[in-house]
């Protein structure tokens, strides 16, 4: 199997070339060059969400070094549940995705993604450095999977003073290999730095540089994993295909979906769940395509205004009506989340972090006709625990704090301040690699 960029510019790249690379080198994001095609009975024997993960992905790693391993690095990655759980008298049922280290979805992606990079150092090889920058969840969830794993050091950029405290305390709970760095500075600053690093000839003559983020491949593929996981047990169940509505920023999660439906997975409607940055519902709505500048809100994951993984998303479905077809969306705006949150505790009991909010919101308001079309999910992409100060009020009630949230907060936590400079990180990173591996 082998990936091309979106863009066309960009030589054909292999798994790992690919996993390694982030970005094609002509800044398009890598696709599959063919599609493979799975049955429902392609899967058989598989139950458990690593067999399932391992089944999918072999196709989409064929002929690679990692393909012998993809078993291991599939037990490896996936070592928590994605449990589906019916609510109660709403008509629908919700995949937790949250109960990974960091109670968000990206667990899983960041899991994988470290479980195949550490399989793709050599042993006597320069330690790779992954140098990510974060508004939040993203930073804390690839400096959990990554901790501790041999070979790699992570380097994490935040805006200092504009991240929650729980989202702080994530990113700077890990020391070893995990190096937090407090920008002074916005996360505007924090992403031109990393970017600035990787042309930077300095660095890279020191340092073996990679990102971790969002558009890696290695996270998009162990998200179709659940996804077809969850639409498996409920066709082998119901024998009717789930659609799904999907809280989104940069599209991850809602593509994984959409690939895992293309490949043959036995999935129904996909439903884009948008909070007030409504560039992807604009375009689906017939308007040209623009990306924005991002709007803040109260689902801040999501507050994205160029999404990137758009780009897959239309070179799967180049023409607009198909596109239509593929995908549908819906804007949930602030106040909508909020009384969502409210009203959903008190007919349910169900308590959602602000995003997943936005799906119940968009499932609250679809017509009886396209409800009856289910069964229904909603992906619920965080524990609500991460934004109690934005829950609690609104429920009038505590968030109770899953038992690995609450192991993180008893961390010690460390950071170091970062001008928002290049000749500051270079200084920050280049003694650190020539002391080698594990120091920090
Ligand atoms: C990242 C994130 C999202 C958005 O996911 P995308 O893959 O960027 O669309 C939604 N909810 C939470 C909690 C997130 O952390």
């Amino acid at each position: 199997m082998h990936y091309v960029s979106t863009r066309g510019e960009s030589p054909a790249a292999g798994f790992s070339a690919a996993l390694l690379a982030g970005l094609a080198p002509d800044g398009g994001l890598y696709v599959p060059a063919a599609w493979p095609r799975l049955a429902v009975a392609d899967f058989d024997g598989c139950t458990s969400l690593a067999q399932v993960a391992e089944r999918l992905i072999a196709p989409f790693a064929a002929g690679d070094e990692l393909a012998g391993q993809l078993g291991a690095i599939a037990a490896d990655a996936f070592t928590f549940p994605a449990p589906l759980v019916p609510v109660a008298g709403a008509g629908y049922s919700v995949l937790e995705l949250f109960h990974g280290p960091t109670a968000a979805f990206k667990d899983f992606g960041a899991r994988f993604l470290a479980a195949c990079l550490t399989r793709l150092r050599a042993a006597d090889a320069r330690p790779l450095e992954i140098l990510v920058a974060t508004s939040g969840d993203t930073g804390g969830a690839v400096a959990a999977a990554f901790h501790r794993r041999p070979g790699i050091r992570v380097a994490v950029l935040f805006p200092r003073g504009l991240v929650s405290p729980a989202q702080a305390q994530q990113l700077t709970c890990w020391g070893e290999n995990v190096q937090a760095f407090e920008v002074r500075g916005s996360f505007d600053d924090c992403q031109r730095l990393v970017k600035a690093a990787f042309v930077d000839p300095q660095l890279r003559a020191h340092l073996d540089l990679s990102s971790a983020n969002s558009i890696n491949l290695g996270r998009l593929l162990p998200q179709a994993a659940y996804h077809a996981a969850t639409a498996l047990a409920v066709w082998r169940a119901e024998g009717r295909a789930p659609s799904f509505v999907i809280p989104s920023g940069n599209l991850g999660n809602a593509l994984a979906c959409v690939w895992a439906r293309h490949v043959g997975l036995p999935i129904g409607d996909i439903v884009l769940a948008h909070n007030a940055n409504r560039a992807v519902a604009d375009h689906l709505a017939g308007k040209p395509w623009q990306p924005r500048r991002s709007i803040a809100t109260l689902a801040s994951a999501m507050d994205v205004g160029a999404p990137s993984n758009m780009e897959r998303l239309q070179a799967l479905f180049p023409a607009l009506p198909d596109l239509q077809t593929a995908v549908t969306a819906d804007v949930v705006d602030d106040g909508a989340i909020r009384r969502r949150i409210a009203d959903d505790y008190r007919a349910y009991g169900a308590i959602w972090c602000p995003h997943t909010a936005t799906a119940a919101e968009v499932m609250a308001r679809m017509p009886a006709e396209r409800r009856a079309r289910g069964p229904w999910i909603i992906a619920a992409t965080a524990h609500p625990a991460k934004f109690r100060e934005i829950v609690e009020p609104l429920i009038g009630r505590d968030v109770p704090v899953p038992e690995s949230l609450a192991q993180l907060y008893e961390r010690p936590s460390a950071s170091t301040a970062l001008e928002p400079r290049l000749d500051a990180l270079r200084a920050a990173l280049l003694p650190a690699a020539a002391a080698g591996e594990g120091g920090a």
